[in-house]
């Protein structure tokens, strides 16, 4: 056996110095041991090499880790950074460091699942150990489970559960101190950060502020903004959402420490009726993370085995609807609108979310899994398990999705969330001079009005790529299959 003193913590979507478990407990471990703690982050090839060039969350994650080993250094530490094939560079680190084991946060995701089992095995057989610890969330796995002892389907029994179990065990909130077991710290040699380039990525615009400073500014900002949050929040022209959800992507902040923050305002009479509707958000983030871990097989398959009988569309047309979808040339302005945000910002507001995903499954026709994979490339806030749950509400073949006969219009939903055209104007110039009555369906306007606002249709704005009324009567005929299985 390695003697115990040294170890290594190695960051992955946890980057931050405060309120992080598997720091926690390394240092803790090292101060009652007299042992030293190492930090790491490895741009995983196996990773990178999926992505698109340039990324802009391999941007956001390059900038995190300079604040990153900045904090460390303030506390005594520092971080080693290595580019490679994690599964190889971890065990070799930590035999090159003498570390007797290597500490992380839990990963949930099945590929991040099979690879820390591969990294515990080889250190296992180095006599070295991995120790994992829960982080990401604040109740995993099986937790929160019904009183029979069964997983959860169903969002709102498992809402009030876990509600029920953070009153009976505040301390899964709690925060993991660091500061006072800062003299477990092992000195680090300077910085040594790759370039994006030396990474195999352009360099470009950040998506965020980035970094712990990134987060605390967008929380702060938030704040002021969340007793309107349950009413705001559904309005995508308004900034009435947190933008948090890269920060809880890549660990910049701890959930624990939102949902304390929630808690003490909501106990202060503060937060108003906005604070329960977004803990709810939060809420349904550990959700789908459980849901994922319970059921892997949601990463490819629906969750409800009927709806794999759904034919999707496929051949050459399909392809250029997909096209269409994913470059904002559907012909209705809200869904090219948000597809636009999508594509110019990494970011795309719920709503959008909701609209998007059901124009591309219940409007073309599309299988889900293109669209899910299309996000993923897309998504500043990525998150397999969030954005599985998303699609397959949308599409009606998740857990708890919407019934498969309920289909967004897209130009009511557009009159409704957007009634005043102030987020198509943002995103699609081309239709600013439009009045808000025609903006919504520009192809039902007179063609004197379009020709007055610059709108000629199918030449600087497409003309509707299907009718919605027929493809509504399409997918209740190809969702006939799941009724005619139930
Ligand atoms: P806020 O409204 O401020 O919410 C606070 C936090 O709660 C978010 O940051 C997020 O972590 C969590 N949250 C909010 N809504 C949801 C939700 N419906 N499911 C799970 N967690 C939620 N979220 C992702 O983080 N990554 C994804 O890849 C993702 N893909 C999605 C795909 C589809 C089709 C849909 C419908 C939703 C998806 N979401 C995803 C959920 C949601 O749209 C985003 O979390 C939210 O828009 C992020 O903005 P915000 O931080 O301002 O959210």
């Amino acid at each position: 056996m390695i003697p115990k003193s040294k170890s290594l913590v190695w960051f992955r979507r946890d980057l931050r110095t405060f309120d992080h478990a598997a720091l926690h407990h390394a240092l803790r471990d090292a101060v009652q041991d007299g042992g030293a703690v190492h930090c790491a982050f490895v741009f995983d090839t196996d990773i990178l090499a999926g992505l698109p060039r340039p990324d802009r969350r391999v941007r956001f994650i390059h900038a995190s880790l300079r604040e990153l080993d900045a904090e460390l250094r303030q506390l005594g530490g520092g971080l080693i950074v290595r580019h490679g094939a994690a599964h190889e560079l971890i065990p070799r680190l930590a035999a090159e460091l003498g570390a007797a084991s290597v500490y992380v946060n839990d990963d949930y995701e099945p590929a991040a699942l099979a690879r820390d089992a591969h990294v515990a095995a080889l250190l296992a057989a180095d006599g070295r150990a991995l120790l994992r610890f829960k982080d990401q969330v604040i109740f995993e796995k099986s937790e929160v489970l019904t009183l029979g002892g069964g997983v959860y389907g169903v969002f709102t029994p498992y809402k009030n559960a876990w509600l029920k179990r953070l009153d009976a065990q505040p301390e899964a909130a709690a925060p993991w101190m660091i500061e006072p077991y800062a003299a477990g710290f092992a000195a680090a040699p300077a910085l040594a950060l790759p370039s994006l380039a030396a990474l195999g990525f352009d360099d470009g615009p950040l998506p965020a502020p980035p970094g712990m400073s990134g987060a605390t500014e967008a929380f702060e900002a938030f704040l002021p903004r969340l007793s309107d949050y349950g009413t705001a929040r559904d309005f995508p022209q308004l900034d009435a959402t947190s933008r948090l959800s890269i920060h809880l992507r890549f660990g910049t902040t701890s959930v624990r420490h939102l949902v304390r923050t929630l808690r003490q305002m909501t106990a202060n009479g503060a937060g108003g009726a906005g604070a329960p509707v977004w803990l709810s958000e939060l809420i349904w983030r550990d959700f789908y993370a459980m849901i994922l871990f319970q059921h892997p097989h949601i990463a490819q398959q629906s969750f409800k085995p009927a709806f794999d009988a759904v034919a999707w569309e496929a051949g050459i047309e399909a392809d250029a609807l997909f096209a269409a979808w994913c470059d904002g040339r559907t012909g209705y302005p809200l869904v090219d609108a948000a597809m636009a945000q999508l594509n110019t910002t990494g970011f795309m507001h719920n709503r959008l979310r909701m609209v998007t995903a059901s124009f591309l499954v219940k409007d073309l026709g599309i299988d889900w899994r293109l669209g899910e994979r299309y996000f993923a490339r897309q998504l500043n806030d990525y998150d397999l398990a969030s954005n599985v749950g998303g699609w397959q509400w949308a599409a009606s073949t998740g857990c708890d999705a919407q019934p498969w006969f309920r289909i967004f219009n897209p130009t009511t939903q557009s009159q409704r969330f957007d009634r005043h055209g102030e987020f198509i104007r943002q995103y699609l110039p081309q239709l600013a001079r439009l009045e808000a009555r025609a903006i919504h369906a520009p192809w039902l306007a007179p063609a004197e009005e379009l020709k007055a606002c610059g709108v000629v249709l199918g030449e600087n704005y497409p003309a509707p790529i299907v009718d919605h009324a027929q493809a509504r009567q399409r997918t209740l005929e190809r969702f006939a299959v799941v009724q005619a299985a139930q």
